[in-house]
């Protein structure tokens, strides 16, 4: 595998584009928007940097993968050489169905179709294609140069050979894979959302406040960050679909998103991205403020 083409150049393509191209792969990244490729081009110098800053590498190291980095806004073309399409586009059925649908018509037979999906089923996307065998999950954590892991999903179909070649390559980049089998929420999620939804719970019938809460699972259980800051950073909005494809996909009121959570997606009040969530992120501020509406 040489040729990478990654789809979406948002908050996790860019970092996808980066691991490949810093690994010495040729990336195709590709957007509708060319305002969103410039900025990852951008962000991708600036992370780049600041691994300069570390000593980690050095700035031919820095020239050189961005020099590995091609943007295009046009699909057919973007993707048309490429070994491996990983795609990082909106969390949207439509908009991925249509998506596996347009690269399975441009690509060369060859072609592993990849979804960094966080909820949508793999099964489903890889019927849009055909060929089901080749489609899989390579599911990155944010922020992808940093994290570790990635989760590789086996949908119904996923061959055995996908599933290997996956493998490697996720070792090749430097990151620990870890397989799992195609059900609603992966495992990341599966485990994740049910905890935080737990902690929104116990905030809406006023067990604890915020920051007790977090504090709770901070310093009782060594999380580096507690569930309902989390939630804010990875966007409540996000937190609330998730939990309903884990119930709609299991069925089970076990996973029934808490109402407060409803309430404050349908308000507009989106975490960390909207200024506010449970907590308030105030502009030049590092500070994280309580909401009004959570203070004791
Ligand atoms: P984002 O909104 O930051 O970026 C999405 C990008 O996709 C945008 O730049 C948009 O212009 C582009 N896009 C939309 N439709 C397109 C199309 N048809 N063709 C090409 N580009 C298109 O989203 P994100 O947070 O980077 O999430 C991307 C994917 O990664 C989603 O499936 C999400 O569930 C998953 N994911 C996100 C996180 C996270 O923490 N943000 C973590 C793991 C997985």
């Amino acid at each position: 595998m040489k040729n990478i083409s990654v789809i979406g150049s948002g908050t996790m393509g860019n970092g996808i584009a980066h691991v490949f191209a810093q690994t010495g792969y040729q990336v195709n990244l590709i957007d509708i928007s060319q305002d969103a490729l410039n900025k990852a081009i951008a962000t991708i110098g600036k992370n780049l940097d600041r691994l300069i800053k570390k000593e980690k590498i050095t700035e031919e190291d820095k020239t050189g993968t961005l020099s590995n980095i091609t943007t295009f806004t046009d699909l057919a073309t973007g993707v048309e050489q490429a070994d491996l399409v990983v795609e990082a586009a909106t969390e949207n059925m439509a908009i991925k169905l249509d998506l596996f649908r347009q690269i399975d018509e441009h690509t060369k037979e060859s072609c592993i179709l990849a979804s960094n999906t966080s909820s949508i089923s793999i099964t489903k996307i890889g019927s849009a294609t055909n060929r089901k065998d080749k489609v899989i999950g390579m599911h990155f954590m944010n922020p992808v140069p940093v994290m570790k892991l990635v989760e590789v999903i086996r949908g119904y179909s996923t061959s055995n050979e996908t599933t290997d070649v996956i493998m490697e390559l996720s070792k090749k980049l430097g990151k620990v894979p870890v397989e799992v089998n195609d059900y609603p929420g992966f495992v990341a999620n599966r485990i994740l959302m049910p905890m935080i939804n737990e902690a929104i719970y116990s905030l809406y019938e006023n067990v604890a406040g915020v920051e007790e809460i977090d504090t709770v699972m901070k310093l009782g259980m060594a999380h580096p960050m507690g569930p309902l800051q989390l939630a804010d950073f990875i966007g409540l909005d996000i937190c609330l679909s998730i939990l309903k494809v884990l119930h709609e996909g299991f069925g089970n009121p076990k996973y029934a998103p808490c109402p407060l959570l409803v309430n404050m997606v349908e308000a507009g009040v989106l975490g960390a991205k909207s200024g506010e969530g449970f907590y308030k992120y105030e502009a030049g501020s590092k500070e994280l403020v309580v909401s009004k509406q959570f203070q004791k």
